[in-house]
């Protein structure tokens, strides 16, 4: 196989992705409209992603024999699933070229890593604690942490992995019916909720793209709406911040940093994800390059390109309880509306809180975008 730790790939090549969900079936389209060729590996035959691709291994991700075959087929591999085991990104390391890298991928998909690496570093986070069942802290540990959340360490999403604590009773119980480790985080209360893409290429050169506002229901994002209506001084920190991280990291690939502002006006770290991310799918529809163009880009080790946005916007998710059994939705009022354009990402089985597709509004303000956005997403529902 053509493996390169360093220099540029050209058109032609084969990029692997782990995940075949739809961050991996944009990677592949952006790969494809740039000339290379896409392998996905997944062990979901259904995976979106494997539609567009030009080959796919149905395979658990920490299959030996199919990380081998990935390795040898590919000249370079990145991963849209930020739960790949960190055993299986090593092997790959080992073999050949994965943006970003398997210790960037480890610290942002356990909590505990993660959550470590920021305080260890000064990034302001969530205050927390580990909890296990073998660590329990004491009711006094704690006691600032109650009303709180208990999150697994490992393997959550949109808000799946998380229980309210309401007092150290309710902590206890949970914690002694697992073998899993935990982090207890304070509940917050929250003003704003935002998130910052940012992609980092060769040299650690760096392009970031507007932060974005997004609103979640149930631990599920909802909607984001960009530019964020923030004050220059909390763009400027979300902004430092965001740098500074993806430049303690080393990282190189595209890296979403995830912020709460609380009541007071404080602003703290949420969580960072290794890969594109959802509140970043407008950059399809709004900016010169969407964030799965600098996916590809930054892989292999092309320049960046800008992530000016082209537009202020808002998008929202269409999730799966808009489904009757396996029927669509009526998308009627979506498609008349000019400055809207809708994506579905081809899922067969929709399930209450699946993300089925996506549409983006342009608008003359984000604020303008997210109303029509909030009021089409009511009609549907
Ligand atoms: P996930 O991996 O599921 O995205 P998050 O930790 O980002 O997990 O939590 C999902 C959402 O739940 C957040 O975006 C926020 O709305 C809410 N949430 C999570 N942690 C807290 C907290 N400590 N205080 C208040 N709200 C929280
Ligand atoms: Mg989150």
């Amino acid at each position: 196989s053509s493996l390169a730790r360093s220099g540029m790939i050209r058109p032609g090549a084969t990029l692997g992705v782990l995940g075949g969900g739809q961050l991996g079936l944009f990677f592949v389209l952006s790969a494809r409209r740039m000339g290379y060729r896409t392998l996905v590996l997944d062990p979901d035959p259904a995976s979106p992603a494997m539609v567009a691709a030009d080959r796919s291994i149905v395979s658990p991700y920490d299959s030996e024999d199919s990380l081998r075959d990935l390795s040898d087929s590919c000249a370079a591999i990145t991963t849209e699933f930020e739960n790949v085991p960190a055993r299986s990104l090593e092997f790959l390391s080992d073999r050949g070229r994965v943006r970003p890298s398997s210790t960037s991928v480890g610290t942002c998909q356990d909590r505990i890593l993660e959550k470590t690496f920021l305080s260890s570093h000064g990034f302001p986070t969530t205050p927390f604690a580990l909890v296990s069942r073998e660590i329990l802290p004491s009711q006094d540990e704690i006691r600032g942490l109650i009303p709180g959340i208990l999150k697994t360490a490992r393997e959550g999403y949109d808000g799946k992995g998380q229980w309210p604590i309401r007092n150290y009773e309710e902590l206890a119980s949970l914690v002694s019916r697992s073998a899993t480790p935990f982090v207890l985080e304070k509940r917050l209360d929250l003003a704003r909720e935002f998130s910052l893409l940012i992609a980092r290429g060769n040299e650690g050169k760096t392009v970031l793209y507007p932060v974005a506002e997004n609103h979640h229901e149930a631990g599920i994002l909802h909607i984001s709406s960009v530019p964020a209506d923030i004050t220059f001084d909390l763009e400027r920190q979300i902004r430092e911040i965001g740098e500074s991280i993806a430049r303690t990291l080393d990282y190189t690939g595209v890296l979403a940093v995830e912020y709460f502002l609380d009541t007071s006006g404080n602003l703290f770290v949420n969580e960072l994800a290794p890969r594109p991310h959802n509140s970043g799918h407008y950059t399809l529809d709004a900016c010169v390059a969407s964030q799965f163009d600098q996916q590809v880009r930054a892989l292999c080790g092309l320049p960046l390109a800008s992530s000016r946005l082209l537009s202020p916007c808002a998008m929202g998710n269409l999730l799966g309880h808009l489904w009757s059994g396996t029927e669509l939705p009526d998308f009627s009022s979506i498609l008349a509306e000019p400055q809207a354009k809708l994506t579905l990402y081809g899922k067969n089985f929709p399930r209450p809180g699946r993300k089925m597709g996506h549409f983006t509004v342009l608008g003359s303000s984000a604020q303008e975008a997210a109303a029509t956005v909030r009021s089409l997403l009511t009609g549907l529902s």
